[in-house]
């Protein structure tokens, strides 16, 4: 055995956590970190919520697991409210986003398949993408360094470049079924979609017959001043996979469908043994208990003001380091003119922790809890970091 007993498949910083309060993680040496990663749009409710850690205590005190064999009434629960709250009618729970996006790609084929068009299969979706690790979801994201050595990608994919939708247009053929994008990409670099691509997307699927789904496993759960993503361009999906904020957590997803998309996925074509077992139908709802709580959302968007104007000033006055402020919400991106990762171990330096992304951006998703004083916190230490990267233009080019 060469170093730990682990896959060596992460990079993993030095550091361990015990336990974390809100926006905090403390290592075992009582050492404080800001959490601007949220166990990468996570924790959408921070560390330790009472409502969270009362929720998951209580049901693990009465019934762990039961399979979908039998009905579970957390799971009925959760399902309708995310009904009502969105364009679904129908919702799968899952363990992970990967599979609320395989849920999503095979309800899509479904769809054509039981309305008498087997042929049509295949998914276009946008470069810079990130659907997961499966062998579906790596040849969905399309991203090479993901698909190297894992034998013939998946046939289905095709890919056009990002926002480019006449490319788009141009890659449908009488075998499409789909197209699959995130409104915001995450792991692509904080990259957003104008509403007006997302409504020309939208005309196009309804055009030639295409199921549109989106991914919002990161962007979906409040993370951008809405319940979801979507809701600022106004266009609706057919279909949608989340995970990530909505366990806080808990590992679980779902995907949502409207009756129509979701018309071939009748008993026995799809299944999952842990997919909504009762521990996480019960944080689940508890998540929802908090996020749909009258004035949370504006909450969301009013500290996303307050980041955002901080981050500008940082940005203005350090623009050897940081080139752009993106994102919506509690989403937000520093396009990096240093190496992303040499400001994210200078933030890290400064105890603040951060999740770098693609397009040499570093992401900044604190828990949709954060306060104020915490947010001002954060921009101190990336001044600080900022500042250090530029007194050592050596660090900066490593
Ligand atoms: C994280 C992520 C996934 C994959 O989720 P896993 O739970 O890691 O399988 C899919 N899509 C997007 C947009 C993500 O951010």
């Amino acid at each position: 055995m060469s170093g730990s007993a682990l896959y060596e498949t992460f990079a993993r910083a030095p550091l361990s956590f015990e336990r974390g309060e809100g926006s905090w993680l403390i290592a075992a040496d009582g050492q404080r970190y800001l959490d601007f990663a949220a166990g990468i749009a996570v924790n959408s409710l921070g560390h330790a919520h009472p409502h969270l850690v009362a929720a998951l205590t209580e049901q693990a005190g009465k019934l762990w697991h039961v399979s979908n064999l039998y009905e579970i009434p957390g799971q009925r629960r959760l399902g309708e409210r995310l009904v009502e709250a969105t364009f679904a009618d129908k919702v799968f729970f899952t363990n992970s986003g990967a599979e609320a996006l395989e849920a999503a790609i095979k309800t899509a084929r479904r769809h054509h398949y039981v309305n008498g068009n087997p042929e049509r299969f295949r998914t276009i979706t946008f470069e810079g993408a990130f659907h997961g690790r499966t062998l579906a979801t790596i040849a969905a994201g399309g991203q090479a360094k993901y698909l190297e050595g894992f034998g013939p990608k998946a046939d289905g994919f095709d890919q056009v470049p990002f926002d480019d939708i006449d490319a788009a247009e141009k890659a449908i053929t009488p075998e499409t079924a789909a197209i699959l994008l995130e409104p915001v990409q995450g792991e692509g670099g904080v990259r957003t979609f104008p509403a007006e691509s997302l409504k020309r997307l939208r005309a196009l699927c309804d055009k030639h017959g295409l199921l549109l789904i989106f991914d919002e496993v990161q962007c979906g759960i409040g993370r951008t001043g809405k319940l979801f993503a979507y809701e600022w361009s106004g266009v609706a999906p057919d279909i949608m996979a989340i995970a990530k904020g909505i366990g806080g957590g808990f590992p679980m997803g779902a995907c949502l469908a409207t009756d129509a998309a979701a018309v071939g996925m009748t008993a026995g074509v799809h299944g999952t043994t842990f997919g909504g077992n009762p521990l996480a139908m019960a944080v689940g709802n508890a998540v929802l208990d908090v996020v749909l709580e009258d004035g949370f959302l504006d909450d969301v968007t009013r500290k996303s003001l307050l980041i955002k104007q901080g981050l500008a000033s940082v940005a203005d006055e350090f623009r050897g380091v940081i080139e752009e402020v993106r994102g919506t919400g509690l989403l937000l991106g520093l396009k990096c003119r240093v190496p992303n990762v040499a400001l994210n171990a200078a933030l890290r330096e400064q105890h603040l922790l951060t999740v770098p992304a693609g397009d040499n951006v570093i992401r900044l998703l604190p828990p949709l809890v954060v306060t104020d004083d915490e947010i001002r916190d954060a921009l101190g230490r990336i001044r600080a970091g900022a500042a250090a990267l530029s007194a050592a233009p050596v660090a900066a080019a490593g």
